[in-house]
């Protein structure tokens, strides 16, 4: 199994983000997902964790069923918000035991409700970082937001804080956006704080705008009017929604490989259609891709 710095010291990976079902119909939905997606040879998968460890067991069974039936690297998200040390020691010896190399270190959201808030040993995704390394040999990303946290009060503070968790870990994956800017001036911002190591961006294909557009604006991202103009002259057509959300999709994946992204990470929604159209049009199968190492498509660095 790979740990997922030793796969971007090596070329450029692609890999897929799922999250855990809830249903016995969603999980066999997953299951044809990742079924059609493993042809694709991804460097890596990624589970997502439900904040407060509202998902700790199913996201553990997925992430545990991908390292044991499949021959992909898995990565497990962490949140550490509503959670004391003893449980984040428990559930990084139970991926340990697993075989599980990969942890996503995040900090998570407080509940909306205070009643709801569980103890907590943390405040933000770097103590977790730390944790996570002394607890043990882990590969350890972290996440970035290209066009800053909703939660941090100017863009310095946000590039410190980002920097300072990046000194400990091995790489960042991004929040999505729809625009190569953001991520060239976070990479290049990041730079003039000392961090070169990767940060690889996460792409979303739009196939529902009203979803889209809602989960942006949680995620203090924005889906700019050119984007939303180009989507409005699809109407109410999903097919014809998917077809201009892979090709905005596709025209911002080639871009940031142009400008030396060190990988692609595909927010799938648990679909392989849109990831599976944006990968082809990319041909990333035929761009010098090592199997089970992601594609090596170029020299490009960060
Ligand atoms: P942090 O790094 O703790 O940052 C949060 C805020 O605190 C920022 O504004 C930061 O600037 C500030 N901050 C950090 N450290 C300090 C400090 N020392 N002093 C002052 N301010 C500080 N959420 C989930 O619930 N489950 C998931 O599986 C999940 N997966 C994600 C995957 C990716 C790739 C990304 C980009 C996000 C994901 N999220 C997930 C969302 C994430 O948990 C939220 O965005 C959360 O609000 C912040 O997480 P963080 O790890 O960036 O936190």
């Amino acid at each position: 199994m790979a740990r997922i710095s030793d796969l971007l010291a090596a070329g450029r990976t692609v890999s897929f983000e799922f999250f855990p079902p809830k249903t016995d119909s969603a999980q066999m939905s997953l299951g044809r997902t990742i079924a059609e997606l493993a042809p694709l040879d991804p460097s890596f998968v990624s589970v997502t964790y439900g904040a407060g460890g509202s998902t700790r067991e199913r996201t553990h069974q997925v992430v545990t069923w991908v390292r044991q039936e499949t021959s992909i690297a898995p990565m497990a998200h962490l949140t550490c918000q509503g959670h004391t040390r003893s449980e984040v020691d428990e559930i990084l010896e139970n991926y340990r035991a697993a075989g599980v190399q990969n942890i996503l270190a995040l900090g998570g959201d407080p509940p909306k409700d205070p009643a709801d808030a569980r103890p907590s040993d943390y405040q933000y995704a770097s103590e977790l970082v730390d944790h996570v390394r002394e607890a043990g040999d882990f590969s350890v990303g972290v996440a970035a937001h290209p066009e800053l946290h909703p939660r941090s009060p100017d863009r310095a503070t946000d590039r410190r804080t980002l920097a300072a968790k990046m000194a400990v870990a091995d790489f960042a994956i991004t929040q999505f956006f729809f625009e190569l800017e953001p991520y060239v001036r976070l990479v290049n911002e990041l730079a003039d704080l000392g961090v070169t190591k990767p940060v690889v961006p996460g792409i979303m294909p739009i196939t529902n705008v009203a979803q889209v557009s809602r989960m942006a604006e949680m995620s203090g991202a924005a889906v700019p009017a050119s984007v939303l103009d180009r989507l409005a002259s699809a109407g109410d057509d999903p097919e014809h929604t998917r077809l201009i959300g892979v090709e905005i999709a596709t025209e911002l994946s080639a871009a940031l490989l142009d400008a030396g992204a060190p990988g692609l990470h595909f927010y799938t929604l648990n679909r392989s259609t849109a990831t599976r159209e944006v990968y082809a049009n990319l041909d990333l199968a035929n761009s010098g891709a090592e199997p089970g190492r992601g594609a090596n498509l170029g020299t490009g660095t960060t």
